[in-house]
């Protein structure tokens, strides 16, 4: 019999009852030498055979458990914390099945609580975070793409990394581009319980640096999260107010705040506009604006969208929503990429002040007074557009627009806004504030690209300037993008439309594992990805569906007809078109998708096919690279 056992973080202490028990009668332990703390098998009986599995490989490990077995010995199994954890048990217990040795399991206490006790904090607490991710930066052991820490990190939940601890920039860097802000706090343990534990209590901007300053390399976990900090609701099971299946309610039950409805909501593509109102005044302005914006959308394509109008006030009871504004905030904060309020700023500041997570993900908010005299670009001025929003709603409203951002107000370059202009990815934001702060400064940046410039270079921009200090580099190569120089920031141009034709009930990590075996032989980045395209009939095929989401592109559906109507030539198949009504789905919907995106943008101009159809497990995919021009 093998018994796999929990040692708990460290402490000799923290072993759980049953385990020490089974240590004290096994004929035979393996412990992780490198984790396991060596004073546990002090606990084990005198004439025990041990041994220290980090000089084994699985294969010796078995032997150890087969001799064991031959000879009706028991063995124990001592893995650190809770073996259920980065354990490497699967593997063992696999082994063992399939030659008939019985085993079983003893839990342990991980170090993920030994390093909350340390922290002496709780991981889950009301209106702050209600969910723990527990996951590991990718070093030599792969991680699943759709498992990235940026996509963990736009979450705002409690974060546990363990494994992680060499990697520290890495971690930092990835956290902060998923959504976390610099300011975040962070809990670093080193050898939870141990005698020689240690504990640094710092924020997500400055982890490496304390991990470099503290020399912590291994053996520590990285705790994330505003759980760290100060702020948060009393739980409700000890609430005076709150009924609980033993206990009556004193009075009427509290319902949760905004903030913490808003992440149970799923992320959706954004394409709403939602507009507050506090006030008669304010709701009379709202629906003259609402109007005419309307009435504009099909001019103005860059600024339609599904427009939302709530009211919040008293003096309009047939009008007024019965949710506080907050609540309002959170039913729309997922889909809404716009929030004008017609209200005071205080009202739009508190409201919103719980949902802003970074300027990567966070919706333009704007806030017109309820007179229309002013219309103010609050939040996300660059990125989410507020400035281009606001300057609009001026011309609507005839309101004086109020713009407050630096580059705008020296009327100089923005990296951020001309990222978003030409649909290039920002791989660092921090280092863009650095950027344009030299801009601020007066520094020339450079602007090292191969493509075309459409429009004037203003003076604080100089092209493929090999001697500024500071460079802004525009590329979509692997190998530029990963041997990326200090002082160079990374946009990568969406310049890949991928056309994908797949089995129904295709996983995504297949269709994931199709596409990058494609890009990765052609040099290009996953990030360069513009949009995926497919036949209508795959419009809700599930693989698809999410692996576009992960990427976070369009998925663009065309039906056969239109797929038949595109020029060109193309690997054709009797057999798809048997079932599709179309000889070719991959190839031609890249270039279907090409078209529509031509049509609504500018910058994109003639493609080739770097990639034609290439069938790998049921998936076939096309790429084609788009030209682009860089519209200053
Ligand atoms: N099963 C273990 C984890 C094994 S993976 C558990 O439940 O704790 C090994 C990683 O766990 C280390 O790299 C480190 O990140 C973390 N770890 C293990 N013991 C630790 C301790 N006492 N303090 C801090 N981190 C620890």
């Amino acid at each position: 019999m093998v018994h796999f056992v929990g040692a708990g973080p460290g402490a000799v202490d923290l072993i759980t009852v049953r385990g020490q028990r089974l240590l004290s009668e096994a004929d035979v332990i393996i412990y992780a030498g490198s984790l396991v703390n060596p004073e546990l098998l002090s606990y084990a009986k005198e004439n025990c055979m041990i041994y220290d599995s980090a000089t084994m490989c699985l294969e010796d490990v078995i032997a150890v458990y087969e001799a064991a077995e031959k000879n009706g010995y028991t063995t124990v199994r001592l893995h650190t914390g809770d073996p259920s954890l980065y354990g490497a048990i699967r593997e063992q217990m696999d082994v063992l099945e399939a030659r008939g040795i019985a085993y079983d399991v003893c839990p342990g206490v991980s170090s993920l609580f030994g390093a909350a006790a340390t922290l002496q904090c709780e991981y889950t607490l009301p209106d702050v975070s209600q969910s723990v991710i527990i996951t590991r930066g990718e070093g030599r052991t792969p991680v699943p793409p759709r498992e990235s820490l940026q996509s963990f990190a736009s979450h705002h939940a409690t974060m546990v990394l363990f494994l992680s601890s060499g990697m520290a920039k890495k971690v930092q860097r990835e956290l902060i581009e998923g959504g976390y802000t610099e300011d975040t706090p962070v809990g670093i343990v080193y050898k939870a319980t141990w005698p020689d534990e240690k504990k640094m209590e710092t924020t997500l901007g400055k982890l490496a640096e304390t991990m470099e300053t503290e020399q912590i390399h291994k053996t520590a976990l990285i705790v994330v999260g505003d759980v760290l900090g100060n702020r948060y609701e009393k739980s409700k099971l000890y609430d005076a107010t709150f009924s609980t299946g033993y206990r009556e309610a004193k009075t009427q039950a509290v319902h949760a705040t905004g903030a913490a409805n808003a992440f149970e909501t799923v992320q959706t593509d954004k394409n709403d506009i939602l507009m507050i109102a506090c006030s008669r005044r304010g709701h009379e302005l709202m629906q003259r604006v609402h109007f005419a914006w309307e009435e504009q959308m099909a001019q103005m394509p860059k600024f339609a969208g599904r427009i939302i109008c709530k009211t919040k006030c008293k003096a309009l009871p047939d009008v007024s929503d019965v949710r506080s504004v907050a609540d309002i905030v959170a039913a729309h904060i997922t889909t809404a990429k716009v929030i004008v309020f017609f209200s005071a700023t205080g009202i739009a500041v508190r409201t919103m002040a719980p949902f802003l997570r970074h300027k990567s993900v966070d919706p333009a908010v704007i806030v017109l007074d309820e007179m229309g005299n002013y219309v103010v670009s609050l939040v996300s001025g660059h990125a989410g557009a507020a400035n281009e929003y606001t300057n609009y709603i001026a011309t609507l409203s005839g309101a004086k627009p109020v713009v407050t951002t630096a580059t705008d107000v020296e009327g100089k370059f923005a990296v951020d806004v001309f990222a978003k202009k030409n649909r290039l990815t920002m791989l660092d934001w921090t280092f863009a504030k650095e950027i344009s702060a030299a801009i601020l400064r007066g520094e020339t940046v450079s602007l090292d690209t191969t493509y075309e410039i459409v429009g004037n270079v203003p003076d604080e921009l100089s092209v493929n300037d090999s001697t500024a200090k500071y460079h802004i580099k525009v590329t979509s190569d692997v190998l530029e993008i990963y041997q990326k120089k200090e002082n160079e920031l990374i946009l990568v141009p969406q310049c890949y439309m991928i056309g994908i034709g797949c089995k129904s009930n295709t996983s995504e990590g297949l269709i994931y594992e199709a596409v990058k075996i494609c890009m990765d032989m052609y040099g290009a980045d996953m990030k360069g990805v513009a949009a995926v395209a497919s036949i209508d009939l795959k419009e809700e095929e599930p693989g698809l569906v999410s692996f576009c989401r992960s990427l976070n592109v369009p998925f663009m559906t065309y039906d056969a007809n239109t797929l038949n109507a595109v020029t060109g030539s193309y690997t054709e198949s009797a057999f798809v078109e048997q079932v599709t009504g179309v000889d070719n789905v991959c190839e031609r919907s890249a270039v279907a998708c090409v078209n529509t995106f031509k049509r609504v943008d500018g910058s994109y101009g003639h493609y080739e096919f770097v990639c034609r159809k290439t069938a790998r497990e049921g998936v076939t995919v096309a790429i084609v690279q788009v030209e682009r021009k860089l519209l200053i």
